[in-house]
């Protein structure tokens, strides 16, 4: 299904999309719209490409996506000021956002894995959770430094097959393998654009998206341990901070404040 996602594409929205551009093959999305926002590119700006040669995680870690099968979209938003907040609270909107386009179009219920995974979770299933598709949030920063514009991109596994999953991560799995059927790439950035163009408006206007989101965040409530370079914290991930941080209360009852930059979540069992 390599196709320019364009040709059917809708935009249901009224500034995110205006803008959109499309590329059979570049190294990163969010590079291209990161660098976009450095040269003055007005808000509003969508990034897709069928393919990366370049896609990345959280922690210059690789994202694969074998052409033609993802959802593949970087986002320009020039959040109003206090910016750190707003762009807590934008990254917050686009995952609660991507969450209800999947539900839309897939038919698939999905969580969110602190602090930018799209999982799925069987009910009952004990651990057999699955990662669906990854965020990556990067602020484009002035010459002088100051933030000034926020990007946020994302990497949904679409219609990529059992058999090419178990390449890719051994927790992937793709809305195809979930919802039985093949989905229309198309149709779920028009809905994605759709549900985050709202919800950005509402924060924009004064809205906070955090109940709503630690309604989303998986885990919560739950033993987990958080890992990072050299360090290793487990207890119970408590709750989430108005600026996205992780709350886990430890073993002596300390409460962790933990910060998204260098760390991954799992989560633990009882022997
Ligand atoms: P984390 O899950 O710790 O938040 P990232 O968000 O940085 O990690 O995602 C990168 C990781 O996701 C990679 O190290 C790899 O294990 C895994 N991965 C890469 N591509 C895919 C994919 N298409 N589907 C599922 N997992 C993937």
């Amino acid at each position: 299904m390599s196709k320019n996602i364009l040709a059917t594409y809708r935009r249901p929205t009224g500034w995110l999309g205006r803008t959109l551009w499309f590329y059979e093959e570049i190294a990163s999305t969010n590079d291209v719209a990161l660098a976009a926002a450095r040269e003055g590119a007005a808000a509003g700006l969508v990034v897709v490409a069928d393919a990366q040669t370049a896609g990345r995680g959280r922690l210059n870690r690789h994202w694969e996506a074998p052409r033609g099968t993802s959802l593949l979209v970087s986002l320009l938003f020039r959040p109003p000021a206090p910016f750190a907040v707003q762009a807590a609270r934008t990254t917050m909107a686009c995952g609660l956002g991507l969450r209800a386009a999947v539900l839309e179009v897939a038919g698939v219920s999905v969580d969110l894995k602190w602090p930018n995974d799209l999982i799925y979770q069987p009910s009952g299933a004990d651990g057999a959770w699955k990662k669906l598709g990854g965020m990556l949030s990067e602020v484009a920063l002035s010459e002088q430094g100051e933030p000034r514009a926020l990007v946020v991109g994302w990497g949904i596994n679409v219609n990529i097959p059992e058999a090419m999953l178990a390449k890719l991560s051994p927790q992937a799995a793709s809305l195809l393998t979930l919802g039985g059927r093949l989905v229309d790439r198309t149709a779920l950035l028009d809905c994605a654009l759709k549900e985050i163009e709202g919800r950005y408006e509402a924060v924009v206007a004064g809205e906070d998206p955090l109940p709503s989101w630690r309604a989303a965040v998986a885990w919560l409530g739950e033993r987990v341990e958080v890992v990072g370079p050299g360090k290793r914290v487990s207890g119970i991930a408590l709750d989430v901070a108005a600026d996205g941080a992780l709350l886990v209360r430890l073993a002596d009852g300390e409460i962790r404040r933990v910060t998204a930059g260098d760390v991954s979540l799992r989560r633990q069992f009882n022997a």
